[in-house]
């Protein structure tokens, strides 16, 4: 019997501790199309052990955002139900010598960084708890200090054939010992991470190339661990690169105004987003897509470039207009009826190539089916009365093109001069929806009374 392969389960682990931007919503969209594409699990992990910074209300607008963006989780915990786990590996951890108490202070820990950094010397901590002896401990603790808890890393090479980046090497003898118990007792990100992804069975982790290094120290916390859960050694390892500004510039200041939320109030497609976000930064063109399987079915890792992403607000837009471009009036119908526009298909195909953003669509819903004065110049008053007078009575897709022909016959107008008044008395606008289906939809009454300068 041949053994099934196993289904990916990865894991999207954002902190509440702030809003969903661009940023962490590509690491979410990796994770989420590389689960769907291989027909595995979609996990998203809260990372709330920051009792001080994490809250509920980031909480929910990340589950709002994800779901919004069209990314359904198939599972979701949060770390803070779990510190029990997180006890009884740490309590393994000690008692096998993987992690030892250290008592310096903030102080004194920076004191030693900088001296070393004046001797030329990378800041690594020097170890100086390893050799404390029990004496030693005991009176540091009665004195009043508290332990924190660092993981012994082995000091050799941490390797792994990233899905991105290719061969990797970290020399953990070249990085401190990663603390993993603070002196009061709550834990930093890295031991709950690896106990969760352990747990989860966590197959892929997924995440910035700011994570690297720290990969190098999990995996070694991975083994460590490896007999206390009789688990296998650590998962696959992907690290993207990260978003950047179009100038190759960190986003990290902008990114206030590149989250969910924001977008979501400037009236940018979920789909916009991830069409872009999905491909920004690999050897896929940009497109707009309407459909989360297309962009599932292109995924792969294979394409991801190892230089950094550049996200450009431009193009955003551009993408969201093409979007809606492409929409057919079936995709947007309970959109427009929760609008209360009454338009058919015929009003949505003209005007849908003039959208930006979907609430545009509010004002060319105006321009068809409410009064409105156009503009009308005192030199083009005269022009347009005639073009009232010669407008046929039954107008179709062809009378456009009828009428003008005879307004420029009666006229000598031509160009610009015979066309730009009639779209600014008809729609108070200098540029919008081809002219030939706009005059069906508004109907010759309507263009009579605008073009003789009534409010109608
Ligand atoms: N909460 C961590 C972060 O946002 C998760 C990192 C990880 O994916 O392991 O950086």
């Amino acid at each position: 019997m041949t053994e099934k392969p196993m289904k990916p389960i990865v894991r999207f682990a954002p902190s509440p501790t702030g809003k969903l931007h661009v940023g962490n919503v590509r690491t979410a969209l990796m994770n989420f199309l590389f689960a769907r594409a291989q027909g595995g699990q979609f996990i998203l992990r809260i990372d709330d052990t920051d009792r001080g910074r994490s809250t509920q209300a980031y909480e929910a607008g990340l589950k709002e955002d994800l779901t919004w963006l069209g990314m359904v989780w198939d599972d979701s915990f949060n770390q803070s139900a779990r510190f029990g786990l997180y006890d009884e590996a740490a309590q393994f951890l000690r008692q096998n010598g993987h992690i030892y108490p250290c008592y310096e202070t903030a102080e004194e820990l920076d004191r030693q960084r900088k001296i070393l950094r004046t001797q030329g010397k990378p800041p690594i901590y020097n170890r100086a708890a390893l050799g404390l002896s029990a004496a030693e401990r005991a009176e540091l603790e009665s004195a009043g200090r508290q332990a924190h808890w660092r993981f012994k890393l082995s000091g050799k090479m941490v390797q792994w054939n990233d899905l991105v980046r290719g061969a990797q090497k970290v020399d953990t003898g070249s990085l401190s010992d990663p603390v993993l118990i603070r002196a009061d007792g709550t834990y930093l990100y890295t031991l709950p991470s690896v106990v969760d992804d352990i747990k989860a069975d966590i197959t892929h982790v997924i995440r910035g190339e700011d994570h690297v290094t720290n990969s190098g120290a999990q995996i070694e916390i991975f083994e460590a661990l490896a007999p206390f859960f009789g688990s296998a050694s650590a998962p696959k390892f992907a690290h993207t690169p990260l978003l950047v500004g179009k100038d190759g510039k960190s986003l990290s200041k902008r990114l206030g105004s590149l989250s969910m939320d924001q977008l979501r109030e400037r009236d940018i497609e979920p789909m916009a987003i991830c069409s872009l976000l999905a491909k920004i930064g690999t050897s896929d063109p940009v497109e707009a897509r309407s459909d989360m399987a297309d962009l599932v079915d292109t995924f792969s890792f294979s394409k991801i470039s190892r230089a950094s992403a550049r996200f450009d607000e431009a193009e955003l837009t551009l993408v969201n207009s093409r979007l809606l471009h492409g929409l057919s009036f079936e995709d947007v119908k309970p959109r427009l009826a929760a609008l209360s526009i009454g338009g058919g298909a015929d009003f949505w195909l003209l005007i849908r190539s003039n959208l930006v953003v979907f609430d545009d669509v509010k004002v060319w819903w105006a321009v068809v089916d409410q009064a409105l004065q156009g503009q009308i110049a005192s030199e083009d008053a005269e022009f347009c009365a005639l073009a009232a007078d010669l407008l046929p009575e039954d107008l179709d897709a062809d009378s456009w093109a009828k009428w003008t022909q005879t307004l420029k016959e009666r006229s000598g107008r031509k160009g610009k001069s015979l066309f730009l008044p009639l779209r600014l008395a008809l729609t108070g606008l200098a540029r919008g929806p081809e002219m030939d289906m706009l005059i069906v939809l508004l109907g010759a009454e309507r263009i009579k009374s605008r073009l003789r300068g009534k409010n109608a």
